[in-house]
């Protein structure tokens, strides 16, 4: 199974678990902890990742990224800016992509050791989310499949990101599991957003259960957003079961996937233990690759003739995303004014301590989703 990484993934300067617990789990996969497992570096497909990237979001945030200016922008997904961040966002993303080649092309399941994708935003990064790589793999898949693209979101947060950049799109699927209300919203068409308040192992897995029965059966992609942040509310064990249903699921319905780290944090771990979380991801789709019968294999190979060549198709099409008309609370880009308004009645946009605080008091009650509109 190949895995996704390269020294990139750590290069902002502004050291903390999302910046740095890749490549803890790469050594890891190096040192054989993951039977089957091997890394593979994404760089060779940087450039066309550049050119989906700026399809999916706006040219302004994508130059603060690079420059550092303005900083509100630079560093609107809560961490200091400097020129490492533009760097790992596209290589982390460039994984994805590549993983999600991988995926398609061969039918085994890939993944990527990127984290900080489901609240970036059109506009403006969020919860220490830069690229949300997970709507641009989406889309390049949808065009690169004619049935359905599922993304699967487990981390403990809502994807408000992913959510504002999908909106309701055709031939792609957002089932999203939290155990906290952070960056919660409205979902739209078939979209779905589950929030579980201090779920039971028995409850979780049930909910983790109904929502694979609810990926279209025509998927040709299910794009997994394996957040270990739900821990401590929900137990090491559980987690770990979440995985193995989901690897099950996958090889069972025959639905090529590829996967994420998503968030967990050291709030409650120290990162050894938060490794051998994520590593409980790698190791259920390690287990399921060896189980994909090579009648499957024959199958995607027809779909994709010559499998994966580690190289990633372009877009026949272009894969821009409309425009969000819909700029949430914590969008920076909104006016000073606004922002000041917003400050005052404690709508800013989430900083590391508070999201931390979260994670470790565990959920508040669910809020409904505060919406600031463009044109009202
Ligand atoms: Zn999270």
């Amino acid at each position: 199974m190949k895995v996704f990484y390269n020294t990139e993934y750590v290069a902002p300067a502004h050291a903390f678990e999302t910046t740095r617990k890749s490549s803890q789990v790469a050594e890891a996969v190096t040192a054989g902890r993951v039977q089957g497992a091997e890394l593979a570096d994404p760089q060779a497909i940087i450039d066309l990742c550049e050119e989906l990237i700026a399809q999916v979001h706006d040219p302004d945030y994508i130059k603060a990224l690079k420059t550092g200016e303005p900083s509100y922008l630079a560093e609107s997904q809560g961490f200091a800016w400097d020129p490492g961040i533009w760097s790992m966002a596209v290589n982390s993303t460039a994984g994805v992509l590549a993983a999600a080649e991988v995926a398609v092309a061969t039918g085994r399941p890939s993944g990527s050791l990127s984290s900080g994708l489901h609240h970036a935003r059109y506009s403006n990064g969020s919860g220490y989310c830069t690229v949300n790589g997970l709507a641009v793999a989406a889309r390049w898949a949808a065009a690169q499949v004619a049935g359905h693209v599922t993304i699967l979101d487990t981390d403990a947060h809502c994807g408000g990101g992913t959510h504002q950049l999908l909106d309701d799109e055709e031939r792609i699927l957002h089932l999203d599991l939290s155990v906290n209300s952070f960056d919660c919203y409205e979902p739209v068409g078939d979209n779905e957003l589950s929030i579980l308040i201090n779920p039971d192992e028995t409850e979780y897995l049930a909910e983790v259960d109904r929502l694979l029965s609810r990926v279209p059966s025509d998927t040709e992609l299910l794009i997994y957003n394996a957040g270990m942040d739900p821990y401590p509310t929900v137990t090491r064990a559980c987690l770990a079961e979440r995985e193995r249903r989901v690897a099950q699921w996958c090889t069972e319905q025959r639905v090529p996937v590829v996967f994420v780290l998503a968030g967990g944090y050291l709030t409650a771990l120290d990162m050894e233990g938060l490794v051998d979380l994520h590593l409980e991801t790698l190791r259920a789709f390690a287990d399921h690759d060896h189980q994909t019968a090579p009648a499957d294999l024959e199958t995607f190979s027809k779909t994709r003739p010559g499998g994966w060549d580690g190289r990633l198709m372009a877009p026949q099409t272009d894969m821009s995303f409309p425009t969000p008309t819909t700029i949430w609370i914590d969008d920076p880009a909104i006016n000073q004014e606004d922002m000041d308004l917003l400050d005052e009645a404690g709508f800013h946009h989430e900083t590391r301590s508070s999201l931390g605080s979260i994670a470790q008091s565990g959920p508040p009650d669910p809020r409904p989703s505060r919406r600031w509109s463009t044109t009202t």
